[in-house]
């Protein structure tokens, strides 16, 4: 099981995150929803050390990551376990699709290149690249790079994957084909965290959507409740804007 317990972040005067707990079941689906500028991106790369918490700690299985004295080891583990796909799908633009693939099989997972290749291959055809394998982002379609970042952390098999608003960089075309990607990443049981603004995607995915505002969780709860029957105020309201 993955859990969060006091997680706090500041950039300066910033208090981003307050005392964050979260805990996260093997196998569950968990949608943050929230207005910008709340911590929601924040709270991801906190989870991934993209950013460094300032307190709090972070277990994932047996790992256990206290964020005022982790070390090298420990951040490196917990990348291992924690992948995460990006907004604007970070791809090394001088890699080919397989080799953004293998990259961090190689570097975080210490597997042979003939190991990672084979792996990327199997990644690939699961979504549906296998013709792009040698293809460089700036040849792909914005749809097709997501898939790929994707894919990327798809192959860690971590225990916890990370999405931070994975569509909405893509022109609207795009959107459906990634979805349908995450829905099959959901099919196979995978744990999942998710930022999104796609409210029917989040509906239907969703074990439980958590309303975060101003660095605390607000509220939570599966989203028949969560989504058709707010009780804050700040919630409430949120829904009605993004309608
Ligand atoms: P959005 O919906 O717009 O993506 P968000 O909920 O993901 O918003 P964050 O990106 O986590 O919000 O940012 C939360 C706050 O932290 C904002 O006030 C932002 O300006 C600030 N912040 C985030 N990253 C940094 C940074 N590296 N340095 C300074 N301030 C930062
Ligand atoms: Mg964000």
């Amino acid at each position: 099981a993955i859990s969060l317990s006091g997680l706090t972040k500041s950039f300066g005067d910033t208090h981003v995150l307050r005392d964050i707990d979260l805990d996260i079941a093997p196998g569950e689906r968990v949608v943050v929803i929230g207005p910008s500028g709340t911590g929601k991106s924040t709270l991801l790369r906190c989870l991934n050390f993209l950013d460094r918490p300032d307190a709090g700690t972070i277990r994932v299985g047996d790992l256990t990551v206290d964020a005022g004295r982790a070390t090298k080891a420990q951040i490196l583990a917990l990348r291992r376990r924690t992948s995460f796909v990006f907004q604007n799908y970070a791809l090394f633009a001088n890699k080919t699709a397989r080799q953004n693939i293998t990259q961090a099989l190689v570097t975080v997972k210490g597997q042979s290149q003939a190991q990672a290749d084979a792996r990327a291959d199997t990644i690939l055809k699961e979504t549906g690249l296998s013709d792009k394998a040698d293809s460089y982002p700036a040849a792909l379609s914005g749809g097709q790079q997501q898939r790929v970042g994707i894919g990327r952390a798809m192959a860690l098999d971590a225990d916890l994957m990370l999405f931070d608003e994975p569509t909405s960089a893509l022109d609207p075309e795009w959107v459906g084909e990634v979805l349908d990607l995450m829905r099959r990443v959901a099919d196979k049981g995978q744990t999942m965290l998710i930022v999104t603004h796609e409210m029917q995607f989040a509906r239907e995915i969703a074990d439980r959507i958590i309303f975060m505002d101003a660095g605390r969780i607000v509220e939570q709860g599966p989203p028949a409740d969560l989504l058709d029957n707010p009780q804050d105020p700040r919630t409430v309201s949120f829904l009605r804007r993004v309608g």
